[in-house]
């Protein structure tokens, strides 16, 4: 919204879904994240962990924007190209910029987000909790008892 209030286009470099998609810039914001917020690591997180982490939530934007159905699609390769790309896989219905959601439509926008979003986003985190408990109660067993 403040892109077009400046004049800027949606299919320009800096327009919607262009340089702010890129994984260019996924890498450049993660690397500012990873040296810049994080100037004392805690155990077990390296900056490469670090880094993995926040280009991963990163690029997982433009990623998700790809599988829209609608718009001009996602500029991932910026500035080198700024072909806009989707997925071939498109399930997520597109929110209109300024839709009210308490509309018919705004219903349905957030339905498909629920869906192919939040329980797949849901189902990953628990299948990571899980994975940690497991591999806690793994170590529990396997080092020797110290009492
Ligand atoms: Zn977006």
């Amino acid at each position: 919204m403040l892109g077009f209030r400046l004049g800027i286009n949606y299919e320009d470099l800096l327009g919607h879904r262009g340089l702010s998609h890129s994984l260019v810039f996924a890498i450049i914001l993660s690397l500012v994240v990873t040296f810049l917020a994080f100037r004392q690591l805690l155990p077990r997180w390296t900056r490469l962990v670090l880094f993995s982490y926040f280009f991963a939530v990163t690029a997982s934007h433009g990623i998700l924007d790809a599988m829209t159905d609608g718009g001009l699609g996602v500029a991932f390769f910026a500035p080198f190209d700024d072909t806009r790309y989707f997925f071939p896989f498109r399930p997520i219905k597109v929110s209109p910029i300024g839709l009210s959601f308490f509309s018919a439509r705004g219903i349905d926008v957030l339905w498909s987000e629920f869906f192919w979003v939040c329980i797949p986003a849901a189902i990953i985190a628990g299948a990571v909790l899980c994975c940690r408990r497991i591999g806690a109660f793994a170590r529990q067993y396997r080092e020797p008892n110290n009492t």
